[in-house]
């Protein structure tokens, strides 16, 4: 039988009621045929990255367990992102859902369409903390310990909402 790999996802949104497109999102995963066991982290307020003249983002990091290849969940996230209308408007710029594979259990992705663990997760703190939340010693069986990034970067969120 094929494994369950653990999965991590970053969740954000700036536009159009980013509480609901972060939930929303949420909901998708966790009914979705090909995950399960889906936990949502709090959701926290954060400062952009990038252009400053745009609204605070909504973060929550998910976790699932899927039996799905890497490719197709970053499909599956996508098709995710255009239902909930995002359209490309400017490089870290605002959006009204951007769904980020951040882990692929212990897997190490280098393709044109995929970097894995996701290339800026130990630098931000709005996937740090509530990937820490759900993880809370933040070290993973692939040996992955991200504490020590935990500790460089500060608490700069404000908490929104409790997570599942
Ligand atoms: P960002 O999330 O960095 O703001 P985008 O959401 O616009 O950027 O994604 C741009 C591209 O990043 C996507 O087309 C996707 O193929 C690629 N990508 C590479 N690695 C990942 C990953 N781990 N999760 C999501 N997208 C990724
Ligand atoms: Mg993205």
């Amino acid at each position: 039988m094929k494994a369950w790999i653990d999965i991590y996802i970053g969740l954000g949104s700036n536009l159009d009621q980013p509480l609901d497109h972060v939930e929303q999102a949420f909901s998708t995963l966790a009914q979705h045929k090909h995950l399960r066991n889906a936990r949502i982290s709090p959701l926290y307020q954060s400062k952009p990255v990038g252009p400053q003249d745009q609204p605070d983002f909504i973060n929550a990091v998910a976790h699932a367990q899927t039996q799905l290849g890497p490719h197709d969940v970053l499909d599956l996230l996508q098709s995710i992102e255009q239902q909930h209308g995002r359209k490309r408007l400017r490089h870290w710029g605002e959006r009204s859902l951007d769904c980020d594979l951040l882990l692929y259990g212990n897997a190490n992705i280098h393709t044109p369409r995929l970097t894995v663990p996701h290339a800026h997760m130990h630098e931000r703190s709005f996937v740090l903390y509530p990937l820490a939340d759900l993880v809370p010693q933040l070290c993973f069986d692939n040996g992955l310990d991200f504490s020590r990034f935990l500790s460089r970067v500060p608490f700069d969120l404000e908490p929104v909402k409790k997570g599942i």
